[in-house]
């Protein structure tokens, strides 16, 4: 199979929004009138992002769903992506799986895969997303990092740290019941990006962000684009672990390997979440029901945002607790 016949059974099908999709030197897409293109790309390197076992169908769906997360962030409607391929062979046993994974997710979210790039080499997958985001009154209603005021309410949709959970329980490091596992594995490998969620919150919001480094580290970049801080309320954050409130409720006790602070470590942390983190008026506080409920996705008050730069850690009882935890940065 070649460069071309790969391309052709993969990734081209006929262009539904696009003007024109996969085939050409460039793709073409009509901007609608009053709206802004949003445009994110992020890359998962083998190794990196990655372990080399993973199943391509996963691979394929985690791919495009880390960037439709940066959409959601934005609170962008997704509208097209293109595929940058780095492959050591030209394998149907791998492009299969993966173009199916990638691709269900794109009709899930009606964003249209209209181009890309293929070429041999060590395998590196880089996703382009474009999404629409309207202009209200000369205004942007883009949710952007910079809006946080002090008094804000923080917030933070479903939950935090099981994805991390998994990837140590994949690197060996600790062993936990097959249910906690299973469940723990699919926010890790098929993280579901929350677009729903990032629409209805236009207009709400004053600043989001999603979460892939860890919730304090990406926080942070609020905090300082924002020139404000925070508090956060560490009890929640434990509470918005899934595996965490299996260990609690169905299992009812704490006899396992894992220590309170490795919990909170993973839920303030932990990395590769994909949910939103987002500011409000307390004011607001309705209306961010409102879009949780028609969005379906749950999302937890866990702090709020302070005039006092810095970010202060409390327990349950509003007692400062030491911040320790530290982001992932790939050159740290
Ligand atoms: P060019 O050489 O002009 O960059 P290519 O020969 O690389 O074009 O690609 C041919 C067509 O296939 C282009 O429309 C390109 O966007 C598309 N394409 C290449 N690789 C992919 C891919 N992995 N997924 C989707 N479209 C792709
Ligand atoms: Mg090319």
């Amino acid at each position: 199979m070649g460069e071309f016949d790969l391309i052709e059974r993969y990734f081209k099908r006929p262009a539904s929004r696009a003007v024109l999709g996969v085939g050409d030197d460039c793709a073409l897409l009509q901007a609608a009138p009053g709206t802004q293109l949003a445009i994110s790309c992020d890359m998962l390197v083998e190794g990196r992002h990655f372990l080399s076992t993973m199943d391509p169908f996963k691979l394929g769906h985690k791919a495009l769903a880390v960037n439709l997360s940066d959409l959601a962030a934005c609170g962008a409607k997704p509208l097209a992506f293109t595929l940058a391929l780095a492959l050591p062979r030209a394998d149907d046993a791998w492009l299969a799986p993966f173009s199916k994974g990638l691709l269900a997710l794109a009709d899930a979210h009606g964003c249209e895969l209209v181009g890309g790039d293929t070429t041999q080499g060590p395998l590196n997958i880089c996703v382009t997303v474009f999404g629409e985001v309207p202009v209200v009154n000369a205004r942007s209603q883009a949710l952007l990092r910079s809006g946080a005021q002090a008094g804000d309410d923080l917030y933070v949709s479903g939950t935090v740290g099981d994805a991390r959970l998994a990837l140590e329980v994949f690197r060996g490091t600790l062993s936990v019941p097959a249910p906690v596992f299973d469940a723990a594995r699919l926010r890790l490998e098929q993280p579901t990006p929350r677009v729903a969620l990032g629409l209805a919150l236009r207009g709400i919001a004053t600043a989001a962000i999603d979460v892939s480094d860890g919730l304090l580290g990406d926080l942070g970049h609020i905090l300082k684009q924002s020139g404000v801080g925070a508090t956060v309320d560490t009890e929640v954050a434990t509470n918005l672990i899934a595996s965490y409130a299996y260990y609690t409720r169905a299992i009812g006790q704490f006899d396992t390997e894992i220590g309170q602070d490795q919990w909170l470590n993973w839920a303030l942390a932990g990395g590769d979440d994909y949910e939103l983190l987002f500011t409000a008026p307390p004011a607001a506080r309705t209306l961010v029901a409102a879009a949780a409920h028609t969005s379906q996705t749950p999302v937890t008050h866990i702090g709020h945002i302070t005039l006092e730069r810095g970010l202060r850690l409390v327990d349950g009882d509003g007692q400062s607790v030491p911040n320790t935890y530290t982001s992932f940065d790939h050159f740290a």
